[in-house]
């Protein structure tokens, strides 16, 4: 296994719609692995490929350490071109971040529950219903497949200023 190099705002890669899978092979399997690692790695609950510069529909999740409910457990996902078939009329806001926005929060709104269509590690069709932390994570997760980041979810004046701050932390960086 090997930690992958996390792509971070603003790299125009983030903004890329991603390419279905057709088939399973050991890149994939390895690939899907690698991203379980560098999740695990960089504290985070969610990541898709996108977010390590590969164009391919794969996303890992573990809300399982982050639950809501006592029942803390590690609980791994990896799920090949999912697809939201359903997603409720009520919304529910809850509290985002993400491994490509490092330190930058904000509440976003999103539909409450999704069922969601996938393919397994064995290429076999899957699906799943889920609500709560696991819910929001699968369409964020689903949205950096589609170039979506959740701060597009923002108002005007709130995303640049996120952008703005993105910007300057950039400026600093490459200052020392
Ligand atoms: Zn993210």
């Amino acid at each position: 296994m090997t930690l992958r190099k996390i792509i971070k705002m603003p790299n125009s890669f983030l903004r890329k719609k991603a390419s279905l899978v057709d088939k399973i092979d050991n890149d994939i399997k390895n690939v899907l692995d690698d991203m379980l690692q560098t999740m695990y790695n960089a504290n985070g609950i969610g990541l898709a490929a996108t977010q390590i510069g590969i164009d391919k529909r794969l996303i890992v999740m573990d809300c399982g350490l982050k639950a809501d409910d006592e029942n803390l457990k590690p609980n791994p996902i990896k799920m090949i071109n999912p697809e939201i078939t359903f997603s409720s009329k009520s919304f529910k806001e809850r509290e985002e971040g993400c491994l490509s926005i490092p330190g930058h929060h904000a509440i976003v709104k999103r539909p409450d529950k999704v069922i969601v269509n996938y393919r397994d590690e064995n290429f076999d069709q899957k699906e799943l219903e889920a609500d709560e932390l696991l819910g929001v994570c699968i369409q964020h997760e689903i949205d950096h497949l589609n170039g979506i980041l959740f701060i597009d979810y923002l108002s005007r004046i709130k995303k640049e200023m996120i952008l703005k701050k993105i910007k300057k932390e950039i400026l600093n960086e490459n200052r020392n």
